[in-house]
């Protein structure tokens, strides 16, 4: 008999991307309802929807590293409410939960992004099955940490991805923005559901996908002002490659500053308002091909 998995659906981890909260309400009017998933939604940040605001005292989404759940001196809504989530649907480590998918929205131009935080036989089936299914679905791996070290709520679950789905401003719903974060996240439960009854069709045997190599923040002077903006060229090219020599930032002094990489790179989250407070300009990607073919 094929055992039945554990999933969790979260959105509104950050109380601004309205998106996953929205689709949680549609999803509890219509259950999600695959087989051999036992599927539960949470609304990770309800105060912080409620004020409208992306979180009230810190970033829910930085609180799941191993050092910030075990530190009780840790003790503002943030970083409460995580241990709470890491209680009830983790432990992280030792989870009760075989898969979490969390829902975000982006103000850039990433259109439906699959995150995945490791590189496993069965992140790159999901992957390719996603891909195939969902042409405009991109595929982003972020390997700088080990699964365990990111302080990313889905790492709370045995398995856990992001969907990033943008443009869409802050606070408020898109519907093309809707669909494709509701279609995307239903093919994760569908593969997933495939997947344990061994049931999964043939799949591509590579797939294209990126992989997040470094962050790029805005220039600034002794007063941590910023000293330029992104470069208009950034504007709307997530995901397009971005070639050594280009512009990257336009000075407020009329100076333009240029990408002093060595190999073409593709901009992620370009300008994402939420990174403004970091001053975070920008994160840059490689294009990578993987094989699907064989377990490991
Ligand atoms: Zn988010």
């Amino acid at each position: 008999m094929t055992s039945a998995w554990q999933v969790l659906v979260v959105g509104g981890t950050h109380g601004n991307e309205f998106s996953g909260v929205q689709l949680l309400k549609q999803w509890q009017q219509q259950p999600l309802s695959f087989p051999n998933l036992v599927i539960q939604t949470l609304q990770a940040n309800p105060k912080a929807h409620e004020c409208n605001r992306r979180y009230i005292d810190d970033d829910l989404n930085r609180e799941f590293t191993p050092q910030r759940l075990a530190d009780f001196n840790l003790i503002n809504y943030e970083a409460l409410r995580a241990k709470s989530i890491n209680q009830q649907f983790g432990p992280k480590g030792a989870s009760q939960t075989d898969l979490v998918i969390d829902l975000h929205n982006t103000t850039s131009t990433m259109g439906p992004t699959l995150i995945l935080l490791h590189d496993s036989h069965w992140e790159r089936q999901l992957a390719a099955y996603v891909q195939q299914r969902m042409p405009e679905a991109v595929l982003l791996f972020e390997l700088e940490q080990t699964y365990q070290q990111w302080g990313y709520l889905c790492t709370v679950g045995k398995r856990g991805v992001m969907v990033e789905v943008g443009p869409q401003p802050q606070s408020v719903l898109r519907q093309d923005i809707l669909d494709q974060m509701r279609l995307m996240t239903e093919l994760i439960l569908e593969f997933t559901s495939l997947q344990l009854r061994n049931e999964l069709p043939p799949l591509p045997a590579t797939i294209e996908a990126f992989t997040s190599v470094c962050s790029k923040s805005l220039p600034l002077d002794e007063a941590g002002q910023p000293l330029a903006m992104v470069h208009q060229r950034l504007e709307g090219s997530d995901f397009t490659p971005l070639q050594p020599g280009e512009p990257i930032f336009q000075y407020f002094d009329g100076r333009v500053g240029y990408f002093d990489g060595d190999e073409p790179l593709y901009p992620t989250f370009v300008n994402e308002a939420a990174y403004y407070n970091s001053h975070m300009a920008f994160s840059l990607a490689r294009k990578i091909s993987l094989t699907v073919a064989a377990p490991n």
